[in-house]
């Protein structure tokens, strides 16, 4: 790596997210001379989307991850509430580029950071009624936390049950709330656990008094002027007096719409988070980056990767000359009271898996590596494991040792360099 400071100029970011953030953390390690301006459609301070279900059971504030003199420290002029409408990039060298923000205003930009982040993505009629919640954003949050709390409502249906409808769903039940949740499939969150570690969780989730109705399909949220209910592929109507959408995300990109910045489902980049216009950097849930394993390139929205990805685009920024590795999966649920982690592929040519100290370990080979772990239960394997799976070498006789209770922590693996 050199770096190579520029002269002085004015990087905006779009989006104070991790990625935003890790981003200006970055900079600001080389270069304290940009003048940087930071845009967030939200009216909050940075806050950590992963930290609002404990700030919403325990009242701690702690989603609010960046203090209020953050932005005097960073030096980055903050506009929360601030909305962009339109980019349009520099057509020739030399020249800034601008972006149009809502109520017609512009700002021009020497370099962009495009770290806009995901929103709901429910492809299912009726889910933009008034009335449908949903968890993806603090405001959105806020928004169902407040009804919840008015006392106007004790019954919610929650239409998914993947990670985030999990996440709704635990702390819904916790606040006192009847939940149930439907899933079209026959596992809960089908994208990161295997079967067995779904039936642990599943198991966990009917514990706490969630009802899960697996392999059930909503057609539909229903309602004239506000959302009523859902109704089942069966015909069945179901009533709430809340109604949540946890279905997926989607990348926020209305807004380049017309920029020339290259797109599928996400912003494409290079190996340096460049997208296609220049002086354009993209990082976090609205790329589609390249996973470090099968090198497939998807939008990964977790939070470590808009974090690296943020610091990649950073250290670019700053005039290094960084490429980014790949992006991770992985995810954990922290609120089941049964810590679960998975993470990289959940099938193999060999499967390691059995009760390891009370808990259940699946591990993943394919060619001797190590290529995706599920842990249940007990989870202190997973750093050595994480290890493993991004060093991608054969295993040789470690093999033997993935199995045992205390693998990650004994001498063996240490000795072995992980
Ligand atoms: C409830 C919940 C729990 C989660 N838990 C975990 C977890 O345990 N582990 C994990 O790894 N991941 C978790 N995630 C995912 C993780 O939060 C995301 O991957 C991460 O926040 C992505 O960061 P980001 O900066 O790319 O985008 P975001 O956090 O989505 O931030 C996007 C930013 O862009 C701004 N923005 C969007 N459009 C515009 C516009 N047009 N103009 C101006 N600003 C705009 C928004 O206001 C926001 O500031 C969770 C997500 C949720 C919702």
């Amino acid at each position: 790596m050199a770096s190579s400071l520029r002269p002085s100029e004015r990087i905006v970011i779009v989006g104070a997210g991790p990625a935003g953030v890790s981003v200006v953390e970055t900079l600001r390690l080389y270069d304290r001379d940009s003048e940087v301006v930071m845009l967030s459609s939200e009216p909050y301070l940075p806050y950590s989307p992963p930290a609002m279900v404990d700030h919403f059971l325990t009242g701690s504030g702690s989603h609010l991850w960046r203090s209020p003199e953050w932005p005097a420290q960073m030096q980055v002029d903050y506009r929360p509430g601030t909305i962009v409408t339109a980019v349009e990039p520099a057509k020739e060298s030399g020249e800034r580029g601008r972006l149009v923000l809502e109520g017609g205003q512009e700002l021009e930009y020497d370099r962009l950071v495009i770290a806009s982040g995901s929103r709901l993505y429910a492809p299912l009629p009726g889910a933009d009624l008034p009335g449908v919640a949903n968890f993806k954003s603090l405001s959105a949050a806020e928004a169902l936390i407040k009804r919840v709390k008015s006392g106007a409502a004790n019954r919610a249906v929650i239409v998914g049950a993947g990670f985030i409808g999990m996440e709704i769903a635990l702390l819904l039940t916790e606040l006192g709330v009847n939940v149930q949740q439907f899933e079209m499939l026959g596992q809960v969150m089908p994208a990161m656990l295997d079967e067995h570690s779904a039936r642990f969780a599943l198991q966990a989730m009917l514990q706490r008094g969630v009802v899960v109705q697996l392999e059930t399909k909503v057609q539909a949220f229903i309602g004239e002027m506000q959302a009523e209910g859902i109704l089942l592929e069966s015909g069945e109507i179901v009533r709430a007096d809340i109604l949540i959408a946890a279905t997926g995300v989607r990348p926020n990109l209305d807004y380049l719409a017309g920029s020339g910045v290259a797109q599928r489902w996400g912003v494409m980049v290079n190996d340096h988070l460049q997208t296609s216009a220049p002086g354009v950097y993209a990082a976090g849930d609205v790329i589609e980056a390249p996973d470090k394993l099968t090198g497939e390139a998807y939008v990964h929205a977790i939070f470590p990767n808009a974090v690296e990805q943020g610091r990649v685009v950073g250290l670019n920024l700053a005039g290094f000359d960084v490429r980014y590795e790949g992006a991770e999966r992985m995810n954990s649920l922290k609120h089941l009271g049964l810590p679960i982690l998975a993470a990289g592929l959940k099938d193999g040519d060999e499967v390691l898996h059995g009760r390891v100290d009370g808990g259940w370990r699946t591990l993943y080979l394919r060619h001797e590596r190590l290529v995706g772990y599920q842990l249940v239960g007990d989870i202190r394997a997973a750093g050595a494991l994480r290890s493993l799976l991004n060093r991608q070498q054969p295993l040789g006789t470690l093999k033997d040792h993935l199995m045992e209770y205390n693998f990650g922590q004994g001498s063996l693996v240490w000795a072995s360099g992980i």
